[in-house]
């Protein structure tokens, strides 16, 4: 069953990101501002990079850290015996609590923003965004998913099974997809939908400081984070200071990190005490 599973893994996930996208073209929720063929072989040649450090040092590194918890009964979860079922599903939530901590520190901390900015400052929001992250944001993640690891107690099947719920979660709230609002509404309650994750990429600081969690809604509530007020419609994708398409070509976003940055919530070429995106 399990090599099945692990046959069929690849195709059903290729399955499932066509089927999303097949339906985001027809029914999208914001205009598009690029060209989606431009856009979209950016993004997944930023995604290349980023799959193969994540091939390269995630990977091995979680490999490594779940077995030695499964070995020596490390972390929170391993200090009582559990049934497996409910560690894996703890396990799971556990992590999807501390990503969403994780999510507020590289807003919040000036030299992890430089690297997860590259993933805001594309001009649209669709299912390829989810997977344009710099390489050297997924490269410094191995740090925090390291000590998620060894504090929480994942073991090798609780961390793929958070894998397996984590992927897909990510793909849909990026995607451009027009889910009938009441449908949307109800999802709101439980997991992050297009609509919540709109508001986190937009230019205006106050909604990018919202919606943070990657999976459960229920982190967002408790942090009083929570939004979904703001209409898809007037939503502007992006960050103030990035809205020029010349600034996000390819070349200049994998350098982005490593240059001055510049005011990011300002609109180029405003005046500092009159434009602020408050
Ligand atoms: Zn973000």
């Amino acid at each position: 069953m399990k090599k099945i599973l692990k046959i069929l893994s690849v195709p059903l996930a290729l399955a499932g990101l066509g089927a999303l996208v097949w339906l985001e073209n027809r029914r999208p929720l914001r205009r598009a501002v690029e060209s989606k063929p431009v856009r979209s072989g950016r993004n997944l040649a930023v995604a290349a990079v980023a799959a193969l450090a994540l091939q390269i040092f995630e990977k091995p590194v979680a490999a490594h850290l779940t077995k030695i918890v499964e070995r020596s009964d490390l972390g929170l979860l391993k200090i009582v015996r559990l049934p497996k079922w409910f560690e894996t599903i703890l396990a799971v939530v556990l992590m999807d609590y501390t990503l969403y901590l994780w999510h507020v520190l590289t807003h919040k901390v000036p030299f992890l923003w430089r690297f997860h900015l590259v993933h805001h400052v594309d001009l649209d929001l669709d299912a390829s965004t989810a997977v344009r992250f710099h390489f050297g944001e997924l490269v410094i993640s191995v740090l925090w998913r390291s000590a998620q690891i060894l504090v929480i107690g994942v073991s090798p099947s609780s961390f793929a099974a958070w894998q397996f719920f984590l992927f897909p979660s990510i793909l849909f709230h990026h995607s451009n997809l027009r889910l009938p609002r009441e449908l949307e509404k109800m999802l709101q309650n439980f997991i992050v939908t297009p609509r919540l994750h709109g508001i986190h990429h937009s230019i205006i600081q106050k909604e990018t400081d919202s919606n943070w969690s990657s999976g459960l809604t229920v982190w967002d509530r408790i942090h009083g984070t929570f939004r979904n007020d703001a209409g898809q419609e007037e939503i502007v994708i992006g960050v103030p200071a990035y809205q020029n398409p010349q600034e996000v070509v390819l070349t200049k976003i994998l350098r982005q990190p490593f240059e001055k940055q510049k005011n990011d919530w300002l609109l180029p070429e405003a005046d500092p005490s009159q434009n602020q995106l408050k």
